[in-house]
């Protein structure tokens, strides 16, 4: 299991900021390394519009 970012990303970079491993990269919208994502959740809790669920 892993994070995914939806359509909804704003692009704030907030999440990026915010993962513990750097799984996320710069984007429209941002993207998770699912090989990386540790699923902690954090990216979820921090975005502001809700982007990222667990896939
Ligand atoms: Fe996109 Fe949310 Fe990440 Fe901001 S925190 S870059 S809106 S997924
Ligand atoms: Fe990073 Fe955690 Fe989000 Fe995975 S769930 S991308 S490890 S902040």
């Amino acid at each position: 299991m892993a994070y995914k970012i939806s359509d909804d990303c704003i692009g704030c970079g907030v999440c990026a900021s915010g993962c513990p491993v750097e799984a996320i990269s710069e984007g429209t919208p941002y993207v998770i390394d699912e090989s990386v994502c540790i699923d902690c959740g954090a990216c979820a809790a921090n975005c502001p519009v809700g982007a990222p669920a667990e896939a």
